[in-house]
């Protein structure tokens, strides 16, 4: 059995395959172990990634190629990748050796110690501009507060997983995968290892702000049903907004003699309406985030252990 698989998607990263290979190489050496695959998986690339693949592949039987037919963004392309991953301990790393394969000699330590999960931190901040940093920042606040599970900061999709939590991963159906929130659900035993986030090495970053935005939806839809949830809130103020107007009207008539004009009750009137549409919005909201929920097919638990309990009595 293969004990060490890593994983990476490319995409566009036709310079940085051969620095990677390198570095995983003399990673392993320095390991002593040669029990190991590198799982590249093409994303569509438009430079010569796919071909330079191939060369690795022909050279080195360990360096394991897929080659998606399109496009289809770091997180599906990271999904494929796991779903052919062999070994006991999965890495999932990208390609631009922002995350430094020296890193993940501490982490195989960490799994060797027991922990299911390992994630890798950064310490640096990135080098965003101004507006995309503070995004981010209310982002993960907001995620952190409304997600179901709490999803760690500071941590990318550089991490390693045990074959049991890819296992949990793989039986995951879900359209819109968010891997990092996903990892955290199945909530195994976790660790994290520090490290400074280097610039990426050759090419650019094929993150376009709709794909972080795309990643950023997937994460709060999945994790949390926040967004179904605004109609309540809506619906709500708008309710008691309109009962204050409509008390203080009545009042005013029937204390100071001030007399409205009937469309100003009727406008009143509307507003309340409309707060009662807001609220079958989020009634609607609500059985539209319990049908997403089956369609997610996440298990509904994880075994974690079984002591005497014999694994053919499980009926599946
Ligand atoms: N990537 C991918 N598909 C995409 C965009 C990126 O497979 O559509 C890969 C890319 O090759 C890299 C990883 O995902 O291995 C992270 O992407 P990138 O470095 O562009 O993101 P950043 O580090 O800027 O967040
Ligand atoms: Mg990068």
């Amino acid at each position: 059995m293969i004990k060490y698989s890593f994983v990476v998607p490319a995409y566009n990263e036709e310079k940085n395959i051969p620095m990677l290979y390198q570095k995983v190489l003399s990673l392993m050496d320095s390991l002593n172990d040669q029990n190991w695959e590198l799982i590249f998986v093409n994303d569509g690339s438009r430079d010569g990634t796919w071909d330079v693949l191939l060369n690795h592949s022909k050279l080195d039987a360990r360096v394991k190629c897929i080659n998606l037919s399109r496009n289809f963004g770091h997180q599906a392309a990271l999904g494929a990748g796991l779903s052919y991953a062999g070994g006991e301990a999965i890495i999932s790393m990208d390609c631009d050796l922002q995350d430094p394969p020296e890193v993940v000699a501490e982490m195989i330590d960490k799994w060797k110690q027991g922990f299911a999960i390992v994630y890798a931190r950064r310490l640096n901040y990135r080098k965003d501009n101004f507006i995309k940093r503070y995004a981010s920042k209310f982002y993960y606040s907001l995620l952190d507060k409304f997600s179901e599970v709490s999803i760690p900061r500071n941590v990318g999709d550089f991490r390693l997983v045990d074959m049991k939590v890819q296992r949990e991963l793989n039986k995951m159906r879900g359209k819109s995968p968010y891997f990092r929130g996903m990892v955290a659900w199945t909530g195994f035993k976790h660790a994290y290892v520090d490290y400074y986030r280097p610039d990426r090495e050759e090419g650019e970053s094929g993150y376009t702000l709709t794909k972080l935005v795309q990643l950023g939806m997937s994460g709060l839809m999945g994790f949390s049903f926040l967004p179904l949830k605004i109609g309540f809130v809506l619906g709500i103020i708008t309710i008691l907004m309109g009962c204050g107007f409509l008390t203080y009207m009545i009042f005013d008539a029937l204390i100071n003699d001030v007399y409205y004009h009937l469309y100003k009750f009727l406008v009143v009137i509307l507003f309340m309406f409309m707060g009662a549409f807001f609220i079958l919005l989020w009634i609607l909201g609500e059985y539209v985030g319990r049908i997403y929920d089956e369609v997610r097919n996440r298990p509904l638990y994880i075994v974690h252990e079984k002591v005497n309990i014999d694994e053919y009595s499980h009926i599946e």
